[in-house]
C-alpha cells in the first residue's frame, strides 16, 4: 500500500479484478491460491494481502446469489408438480450445493478486492 491509487481506477475495474480473483492493485498476481486460501501478498506486485479479511462476507454473498438464481426454478417446480417432491428435493439440494461451491471462490475475491479498494487513500 505504499503506491498511491491510480486515478482512473473505477468500481468497475476493481469487481472485474476481483471476479476474476487477480490482484486489486496489479490485476495480474493471484489473490488465491488453491480454492480459498487466500495469498498473503500478491505474486506479481508483492501487494500486502493479508491484512484484508472477507470474514463471512462472500458466504453470505454466495447464499444470497444462489437463493436468487435457483428461485426461478424451485417456484416453477413447485407450482407445476412435474416431479414428485423425493426427486425434486435431492436435485435441487444437488444444485444448489454445486452452485454455491462454484460461486464461492469468485465471491471471495470479489470481497478482497472491494476492501482493498475502500482502505485506499486518494
Ligand atoms: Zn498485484
Amino acid at each position: 500500500m505504499d503506491q498511491p491509487v491510480n486515478n482512473k481506477m473505477t468500481w468497475k475495474t476493481i469487481l472485474s479484478r476481483g471476479i476474476k480473483r487477480r490482484c486489486p492493485k496489479c490485476g495480474q498476481g493471484k489473490v488465491l491460491k488453491g480454492y480459498l486460501t487466500q495469498e498473503k501478498s500478491c505474486t506479481n506486485c508483492d501487494e500486502d494481502l493479508e491484512n484484508i479479511r472477507a470474514d463471512d462476507g462472500p458466504a453470505w454473498m454466495t447464499i444470497l446469489l444462489t437463493g436468487h438464481l435457483l428461485a426461478p426454478f424451485i417456484h416453477y417446480a413447485i407450482m407445476h408438480d412435474s416431479f414428485p417432491l423425493q426427486y425434486e428435493l435431492p436435485i435441487i439440494l444437488a444444485i444448489a450445493t454445486v452452485t454455491a461451491l462454484a460461486l464461492l471462490p469468485f465471491c471471495k475475491g470479489i470481497f478482497i478486492a472491494i476492501i482493498w479498494f475502500t482502505r485506499q487513500k486518494d
